[in-house]
């Protein structure tokens, strides 16, 4: 008999119950930096390809509850869940498998690979996960189409514009077909044009993927072209608006 590996998912749920089932959920969670309380009971739960806007005042925890939700930073208190797995009873390695399958990250300023160009920061994730360097670039490739930038495939991060290297950036965070698309200000650093493309793409993207998105923003427009608001204040949720 076969031992069923420790990251595999639940397989007690009916498909129905997964169907019907968050894809991402807080509860209760508490977080602090010393003295500094981040997180103090943050709660929440995002449907399957819903996409949903965090906003608040800064400092009342949205990155925090972000990387909580990204399983980077595990959580002093609380439960952490991701496609029906609760982040708490996985090791390093099964956290690090699960975030690489499940979860696309797009941080404020790209965050890519210098050294290596479009067609290959896409790539990475899909090569961290031993696919094939041909099947790995192809797919890299449809996706930096599908952002409008196959023509920049061959070019490294530097000759790149702010708007080229965030659509290079979602292209990688979607490469993997996450159920979870995680972004913290990913239009923060761009002009308002720019940034309203890069919006519209990504938010597109993501549905057409089946992702669902959750956007950190002290945007107002940004937080009005979702279809869910989460107000954050003093480490909770003050305000939902707009839920299913
Ligand atoms: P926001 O994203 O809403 O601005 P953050 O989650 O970044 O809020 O921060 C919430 C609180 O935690 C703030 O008071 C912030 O100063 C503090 N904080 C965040 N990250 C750190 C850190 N690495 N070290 C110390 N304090 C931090």
């Amino acid at each position: 008999m076969t031992a069923q590996p420790t990251d595999s998912p639940a397989s007690s749920s009916t498909s129905a119950e997964r169907l019907a089932a968050p894809v991402a959920r807080l509860r209760d969670v508490h977080q602090s930096y010393g003295r500094s309380l981040a997180l103090a009971g943050a709660a929440l739960e995002v449907a399957p390809g819903e996409r949903v806007a965090v906003t608040g005042p800064s400092g009342s925890g949205k990155s925090t509850l972000l990387l909580c939700l990204a399983g980077v930073l595990r959580p002093q208190s609380g439960d952490v869940e991701v496609v029906g797995r609760d982040l708490s009873t996985l090791d390093d390695a099964a956290r690090t498998r699960l975030r690489r399958r499940e979860i696309g990250l797009v941080l404020q300023f790209g965050q890519l690979v210098p050294e290596l160009t479009a067609v290959q920061n896409v790539a990475f994730p899909l090569l961290l996960e031993s696919s094939g360097r041909a099947e790995a670039e192809a797919a890299a490739v449809h996706w930096l189409d599908r952002l409008g930038v196959a023509d920049l495939a061959g070019e490294r991060p530097g000759a790149l514009s702010g708007g080229e290297q965030q659509r290079v950036a979602i292209a990688r965070a979607l490469v993997t077909s996450p159920a979870l698309v995680l972004a913290d200000e990913p239009t923060g650093a761009l002009d308002t044009v720019t940034a309203e493309e890069v919006l519209a793409v990504m938010r597109d993207a993501a549905s057409a993927s089946g992702a669902a998105l959750v956007v950190v923003t002290h945007d107002n427009r940004v937080a009005a072209s979702l279809d869910r608001e989460v107000v954050l204040r003093d480490g909770r949720v003050v305000g939902d608006e707009g839920s299913r």
